[in-house]
């Protein structure tokens, strides 16, 4: 579980992020909806712990990992992170790239990074180089690379962004499908309103460093709080 409380950002003396607080169960995924530059991806690096926040508090399963005098680093939060340009290493092989953040014996890492591949349906591709996959194949990649240290969070920003259309309802779909059974707490930043309908199970309104409505999909799409969110929302067909 996922828990910030009254987060603030501020950039060259202007807030950006502005008393944001939000609770994300395990296996659950919220989504974090709203125009360019209304704060969401600070949101993100903040909980990842990259950016330092200026006030408020970040709790993992329960456990404080940062407030403004505590702070656990990046590599110990038992967050995963997936965004936009999957970040993989090129001179390391699909398996490698899975690997990399785990810890263990050589046998332990092995099944996990086999278990993994087997998941995301890319076994076959353990030891090619990841400039010879598809992007969506890549994306899969960056999803079981994020997975393998088993995170309690999974922090997404417009992970599906990249790839073309006719791919990627089918891999929200397997995406999403992997994240329930691991269990992780999700928070996605989507520009798509589908997306968000289809994989959200709580949208988070954000608009100007603000939460300004948070709900299930349902009530947020038969409910939105002001115009933008109307027109947002129109776009579903
Ligand atoms: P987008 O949908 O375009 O990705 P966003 O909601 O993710 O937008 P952020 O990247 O969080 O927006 O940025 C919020 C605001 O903070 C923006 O006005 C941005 O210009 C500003 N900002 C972000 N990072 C910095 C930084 N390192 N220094 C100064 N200003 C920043
Ligand atoms: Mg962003």
């Amino acid at each position: 579980r996922l828990e910030i409380r009254n987060l603030v950002a501020r950039y060259e003396g202007r807030v950006v992020v502005d008393d944001v607080s939000l609770t994300v169960q395990a296996g659950q995924v919220t989504c974090l909806l709203g125009p360019s530059g209304c704060g969401k991806s600070t949101t993100l690096r903040m909980i990842a712990g990259v950016e330092m926040q200026e006030t408020g508090q970040i709790y993992v399963d329960g456990k404080l990992i940062c407030d403004t005098v505590f702070r656990v680093p990046p590599e110990r939060r038992e967050i995963g992170l997936m965004f936009q340009d999957f970040a993989l290493f090129p001179h390391l092989s699909v398996a490698d790239n899975v690997a990399f953040g785990l810890k263990g014996s050589k046998d332990e890492k092995r099944a996990r990074v086999d278990e993994l591949l087997a998941k995301v349906d890319l076994m076959r591709f353990a030891d090619s180089f990841p400039h010879h996959l598809s992007g969506g194949e890549q994306q899969r990649v960056a999803l079981a690379r994020a997975l393998a240290p088993r995170p309690r969070i999974m922090l997404m920003d417009e992970p599906f962004s990249g790839l073309d259309n006719r791919l990627r309802d089918g891999i929200r779909d397997e995406t999403l499908a992997i994240l329930k059974e691991e269990d992780a707490a999700v928070l996605l930043v989507t520009h798509e309103p589908e997306e968000a309908m289809r994989m959200a199970d709580e949208i988070a309104l954000m608009r100007r460093g603000r939460i300004v409505q948070q709900g299930a999909p349902y009530n947020v799409y038969t409910r939105p709080a002001d115009k933008a969110a109307v027109a947002f929302f129109s776009d579903i067909n």
